[in-house]
């Protein structure tokens, strides 16, 4: 065991604290991966907050992890010392079930095991990305590109892969009309990416605040949802909606903008259950799907393909004692748009 330093949080809506937390010997297959940036997910705060049932406390949460190769076990052989590597929101799965063989371990069928709030194989809780130090098996480690720094690569490793499988999945490209609800952490790495796949963006916000850097982002049009006019106007308009909002919203207006045969993903994971009236997808032979982060070997083609189109996230870089600050503007929609925890600070 190694102790390690790490902000937790004690209890639902508890300030964070630096403390100590134990990572395992490194097994045959691990990687001792020291921590440089973890961003601030939407889902840290819901995880914490009870939003999707009991979390498990102290929480160490952070699944957005970028960091280099500090030591490798005796069997790995996929990196090595000084890489630099990622870990998103998985570190394992059952390997077995026709998920884990497709290479989509996020849907394993017995389930993945969560970077944080889980039990790990070890039968000891899993703690994630605030934390100066990590030790995850190689096979669910992805390799960050030259060219890409770590601090605006780490949000890449949920919100990127989150928004690249939707995208990849339902052939965003040239012709296609792509619609991104809400800019935050997600909304703005689907516009970076739906922009570079060659997809015609708009994005669908609650102000026109945004704006200018939805526009900068590689936005092609900007509306307000606020503004009643938006969905008169864009009616019938999408082939692809990818609503990444944390929140509940009025499901059957989004629908009414989807062309016959779209389809609304929804990636945004809000507590209380999406209302849908199933007159708004049989007029329009529309489809109302979800979509989860994406594989190892998906994520992987992200990170490649970000760094061939010089994508990374929009940052603001906070230390540790920050992290209560940060999470109560993510609360406000007031992020630019990923907070990411700089581990030199702990
Ligand atoms: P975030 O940075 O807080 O962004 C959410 C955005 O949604 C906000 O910036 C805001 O954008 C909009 N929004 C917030 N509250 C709203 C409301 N009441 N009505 C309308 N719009 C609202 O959060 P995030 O980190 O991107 O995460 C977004 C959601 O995705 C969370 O629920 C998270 O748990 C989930 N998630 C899912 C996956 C997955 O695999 N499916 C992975 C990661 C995260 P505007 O200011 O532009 O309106
Ligand atoms: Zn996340």
């Amino acid at each position: 065991m190694r102790e390690v330093t790490a902000y937790a949080t004690p209890g639902p809506k508890a300030p964070f604290a630096k403390t100590t937390i134990e990572r395992r010997d490194l097994g045959p297959k691990d990687v001792m991966i020291k921590i440089a940036y973890a961003g601030i997910c939407h889902s840290d705060i819901h995880t914490a907050h009870n939003d999707w049932g009991e979390a498990m406390f102290p929480l160490v949460p952070g699944h957005e992890i970028a960091g280099t190769v500090e030591a490798v076990g005796s069997q790995a052989g996929k990196y090595s010392e000084g890489d630099r590597v990622g870990v998103g929101c998985m570190v394992d799965s059952c390997r077995e079930c026709e998920n884990c063989e497709a290479g989509e371990e996020q849907y394993c069928i017995p389930g993945m095991v969560d970077t944080y709030n889980a039990i790990g194989k070890d039968g000891e809780p899993t703690r994630g990305g605030y934390s100066t130090h990590i030790v995850v098996d190689e096979d669910f480690v992805v390799g960050i590109p030259e060219g890409i720094g770590l601090d605006v690569a780490a949000p890449l490793l949920c919100a990127g892969i989150t928004l690249y499988s939707p995208l990849n999945h339902w052939n965003a490209g040239p012709g296609k009309q792509v619609a991104i609800v809400g800019m935050g952490g997600l909304g703005h790495m689907g516009v970076k990416i739906a922009h570079a796949m060659g997809a015609e963006v708009t994005v669908l916000s609650q102000t026109l605040n945004k704006e200018q850097d939805g526009r900068k982002l590689g936005a092609d049009h900007f509306h307000a949802t606020s503004d009643k006019s938006t969905f008169k106007q864009l009616r019938g308009r999408f082939d692809l909606i990818v609503n990444t909002v944390s929140a509940t919203l009025p499901i059957d207006r989004y629908l009414s903008l989807l062309r016959v045969d779209g389809t609304m993903v929804n990636v945004g994971a809000p507590p209380e259950p999406l209302p849908v009236q199933v007159f708004s997808l049989i007029g329009g032979r529309k489809s109302f799907a979800g979509s989860a982060i994406g594989g190892i070997r998906e994520t992987q083609e992200m990170l490649n393909f970000c760094a061939e189109h010089g994508i990374g996230a929009e940052i603001e870089v906070i230390s540790g004692d920050e992290i209560d600050q940060a999470w109560e503007r993510v609360l406000n929609s007031d992020v630019r748009y990923r907070f990411v925890i700089d581990t030199a600070t702990f």
